[in-house]
């Protein structure tokens, strides 16, 4: 209550360069994360199943995210999450899909204590806020504590990720006919969200792709 008020009068600085900012991000770091915005997300999908990345990840989105990951600046979290989800607008997928699960890529109960908050449940939830969409936090729940991908190879990173997820409670409370989409930070390889849409397919549920702020190949 307290900080609501403050943060009424006194702005905090741009997380990224430290300038004073008028809103999340000040102007010059929001030009340079827009620079960062694909303009042709199409070539990612193929026809079963759509991969929609807002940007690059890359030079201001790649640092943007490391802020908001590691730094803990969950503001960036929530501007990208709701770029995310205009972008998803404005490609005509809310007229496509009006009715829709979101879910974010689950973090595991122990390194979710370490970092404190879940990155794509942050995302997902200003997806939705944009979208209308709802949002599950338990459905795909992750029962194994997966070691970091980073540095590790496509077959290594598969291994990993097997049999990480399972789903939670929020599997009896869904509407099973709606499709599912699924929300991430990075995609890479894609063998996590392989992984999850696994869980979900055998129990016969819509998953029909994933959104993510950021695509490690472009
Ligand atoms: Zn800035």
């Amino acid at each position: 209550m307290l900080n609501n008020i403050l943060s009424l009068f006194v702005k905090p600085n741009c997380p990224l360069c430290q300038r004073t900012a008028k809103q999340i991000i000040c102007q010059y770091c929001e030009q340079k994360l827009r620079s960062c915005q694909l303009i042709d997300y199409k070539q990612f999908s193929d026809p079963n199943f759509l991969l929609f990345p807002w940007g690059k990840y890359d030079s201001y989105l790649k640092q943007a995210i490391a802020s908001f990951k590691f730094d803990r600046k969950k503001d960036m979290g929530e501007l990208l999450g709701m770029w995310l989800g205009e972008a998803w607008l404005e490609c005509g997928w809310g007229k496509i899909y009006k009715k829709m699960t979101v879910i974010p890529i689950p973090l595991h109960p122990e390194k979710l204590k370490t970092r404190g908050f879940n990155q794509a449940e942050l995302i997902a939830s200003s997806f939705c806020d944009v979208t209308g969409y709802q949002l599950k936090t338990n459905l795909l729940i992750r029962v194994k504590n997966t070691e970091a991908m980073f540095g590790l190879n496509p077959q290594q990173r598969k291994t990993n990720i097997n049999e990480a997820f399972g789903l939670g409670k929020d599997y009896h409370k869904i509407n099973k006919s709606q499709p599912i989409l699924m929300i991430d930070d990075i995609y890479t390889t894609g063998a996590t969200v392989n992984e999850g849409k696994k869980v979900l397919t055998q129990k016969n549920l819509k998953i029909i792709g994933v959104a993510t702020v950021s695509v490690t190949k472009f």
